[in-house]
């Protein structure tokens, strides 16, 4: 079996068609960030620290996230230092 990086045996293949079909729509996430607009300070380090470039600039300088490439990590909360964003069932 093949290895990727960092020693993980690679079974499908990052971006294959098997691993993009695996991700598409995100049916699978289960929490979703949300924005509060009245902590945020546009620093931008939410978008600085999204792995997957889900984080994106919207009107007036703030921030949100693309559903279609956000996995949910929570990573863009983590680094939020004014609590602006919450992790939010991706279900309700
Ligand atoms: S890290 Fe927090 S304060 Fe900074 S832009 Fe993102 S949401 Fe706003
Ligand atoms: S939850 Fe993760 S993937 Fe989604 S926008 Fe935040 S950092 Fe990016």
């Amino acid at each position: 079996m093949k290895k990727a990086a960092g020693g993980i045996e690679q079974k499908y293949g990052i971006g294959t068609t098997l691993c993009v079909a695996a991700c598409a729509g995100q049916a699978w996430r289960e929490k979703k960030p949300v924005w509060d607009r009245q902590r945020c300070f546009k620093c931008g380090m939410c978008w600085l620290a999204c792995p997957d470039a889900a984080v994106r600039p919207v009107d007036q300088g703030f921030y949100d996230s693309d559903p279609e490439r956000c996995k949910g990590c929570g990573m863009c909360a983590a680094v939020c230092w004014n609590d602006a964003i919450t992790m939010a069932p991706e279900k309700v």
